[in-house]
């Protein structure tokens, strides 16, 4: 008889931020491909799962995208955090409050031994709003080197922003994960 095919390996990377920034849209352009229609708030946890292909094994990529509601998180946390490969910490580039919450983000990862050992990065979502900045590029750079997490300024509804090639690193979500 002949062998049973390999078993697909499964990567869980984590979507953590305030709610509103994009979280959902995000994980949903990476996996279907396009910026949803409507999202409707994540209740609870949810996750969505794309196949890649890596030096020739399929992987399984599941992101997990989180509410922010409190009640939700607090019976979820344990389960959420559990066997994390990586971590997208999530920023809006139009709303600073989104900003002031990383380190409490930050810090509740760690509390789940999830630190520096863990891949992880930080992504400022919404560069296609380009006339509502609230936090500058400079701003998050400095905040992002101060926690050595890699950052991307992205969109997950114009990935290639207003003007192209303007934006540091990648301005691609596709080159995020
Ligand atoms: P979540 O709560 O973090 O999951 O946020 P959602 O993915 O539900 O998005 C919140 C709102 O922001 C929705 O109205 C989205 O349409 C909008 N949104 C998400 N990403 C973008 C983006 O890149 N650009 C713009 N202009 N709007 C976005
Ligand atoms: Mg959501």
């Amino acid at each position: 008889s002949s062998l049973p095919p390999p078993r697909t390996r499964i990567f869980k990377i984590i979507v953590i931020g305030d709610s509103g920034v994009g979280k959902t849209c995000l994980t949903y352009r990476f996996c279907a491909g396009k910026f949803p229609d409507r999202t409707e708030a994540t209740i609870g946890v949810d996750f969505r799962e794309r196949l890649v292909e890596i030096d020739g094994e399929k992987i399984k990529i599941q992101l997990w995208d989180t509410a922010g509601q409190e009640r939700f998180r607090k019976s979820m946390v344990q389960h959420y955090y559990r066997n994390v490969h990586a971590v997208v910490f999530v920023y809006d580039i139009t709303n600073a409050s989104s900003f002031r919450s990383l380190p409490s983000w930050i810090e509740e990862c760690k509390q789940h031994a999830l630190g520096s050992e863990v891949p992880r990065i930080l992504v400022g979502n919404k560069c296609d709003l380009q006339d509502s900045v609230q936090v500058g590029t400079d701003e998050a750079q400095q905040f992002a080197d101060s926690h050595s997490l890699p950052l991307f300024e992205t969109s997950a509804k114009k990935p290639n922003g207003p003007e192209e090639g303007s934006q540091r690193n990648s301005d691609h979500v596709e080159a995020i994960f």
